[in-house]
């Protein structure tokens, strides 16, 4: 019974270790962003999606919405098959 109570004792002061290490290192995160953010007065960039452009209309889009095709990024299907405008 000895024996039990304690492997209890190990596995729950491991959780709580582990826990605690969890907890210091998300803190640690969420303290150095925003400062990071306020002094360059903007949002973090690493939540912003890249922007691409259009080859064909030149539009501007997030790189998951893009076109990809032969190294090249278009809005739609329909101006890759028309290519680069002139
Ligand atoms: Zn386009």
């Amino acid at each position: 019974m000895g024996k039990v109570l304690f492997w209890i004792v190990i596995i729950i002061g491991a959780l709580l270790l582990i826990r605690i290490v969890a907890s210091y290192n998300a803190r640690e995160q969420s303290d150095s962003r925003p400062k990071q953010a306020k002094k360059r007065g903007a949002p973090p960039v690493e939540h912003a999606e890249a922007m691409v452009r259009c080859e064909h209309c030149g539009i501007h889009m997030p790189r998951s919405e893009a076109v990809l095709s032969d190294g090249h990024i278009w809005c739609s299907t329909e101006h890759a098959k028309l290519g680069v405008r002139q």
